[in-house]
């Protein structure tokens, strides 16, 4: 059985969002930690947080993630920018530990014209002086399609990071399938090698999570629109082996696609239907 879920609103509280997860037949979940274009949190009710862990426990969850808000660019050339990310990390770490042994996701940043070795510094000094011992949670950098200015194109970039990281044993990949296939990795006739030179950069255990969406545009393109899976340009057939790879089918696969719930179940159960 494949751990698949979707990205769905947390706007009614936690245990909410876990029974609609259950009822569009997921077993994890992707959410915001807070409005993806910036602003304050919500408060964490500790009681609902710890009703969605019971809830997790009962049915069966993988892992679920928390993304990070897209504004959260922790190697802008602007200062207050980066500041500003900062806090955003370092608060959503904290506000982590109520739902101990997930995942956060963050797009690693779009340098901004400073170049990919100041970004990549700016990165990881904001993530060693916002990670801390204690943490339970796994801090994802996700793949990126290589748009304008952004860091993680490369796996290479993405292996820099992570070799620079302190509490290393803390930090993971989520991979992107419209993100690589963009950014010209092409998973559609060579994924194995693709998770070979994965592999050999950063290293397959460093993979903890999917992101399965297809892509509207080619490959290489570096433009990032995700496409119903199996309506783009990556297919249903390329799917099909990446969520059946051994090591890949033991991970949460989430779907970024653009659809409203019906669409999500409907791309669950599909995709349920050809997992090995
Ligand atoms: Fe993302
Ligand atoms: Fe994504
Ligand atoms: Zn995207």
């Amino acid at each position: 059985m494949i751990n698949i879920g979707c990205h769905l609103s947390i706007s009614n509280g936690f245990e909410a969002i876990g029974k609609q997860a259950l009822e569009i037949g997921a077993n994890t979940f992707q959410f915001f930690t807070r409005n993806p274009r910036g602003g304050a949190a919500r408060k964490i009710d500790r009681a609902d947080a710890n009703a969605l862990r019971e809830l997790m426990r009962t049915n069966g969850f993988s892992q679920i993630l928390a993304h990070a808000p897209y504004t959260m660019n922790l190697c802008s050339s602007k200062a207050e920018t980066r500041e500003f990310a900062f806090n955003t990390l370092t608060d959503d770490l904290e506000r982590m530990e109520y739902l101990p042994g997930n995942l956060y996701n963050f797009h690693p940043g779009s340098h901004t014209g400073q170049g990919v070795e100041i970004g990549i510094k700016q990165i990881t000094d904001a993530l060693n002086n916002a990670m801390f011992a204690q943490m339970n949670t796994t801090v994802l950098l996700e793949t990126m399609a290589g748009k304008g200015t952004e860091v993680g194109g490369r796996f290479e970039e993405l292996a820099e990071i992570i070799s620079r990281v302190k509490y290393n044993e803390k930090i993971g990949v989520c991979l992107d399938t419209c993100h690589v296939f963009d950014a010209g990795y092409d998973i559609v006739n060579h994924f194995d090698e693709v998770l070979e030179e994965f592999d050999r950069m950063i290293g397959l255990d460093r993979l903890k999570a999917v992101h399965l969406n297809d892509s509207m545009n080619y490959l290489g393109c570096h433009k990032d629109r995700h496409q119903k899976i199996g309506e783009g340009a990556i297919g249903l057939r390329a799917f099909e082996k990446i969520i059946n790879y051994e090591y890949i089918n033991k991970l949460p696969m989430l779907l970024e696609t653009p659809n409203d719930i019906d669409g999500y179940a409907k791309e669950i159960k599909l995709l349920k239907g050809i997992a090995q």
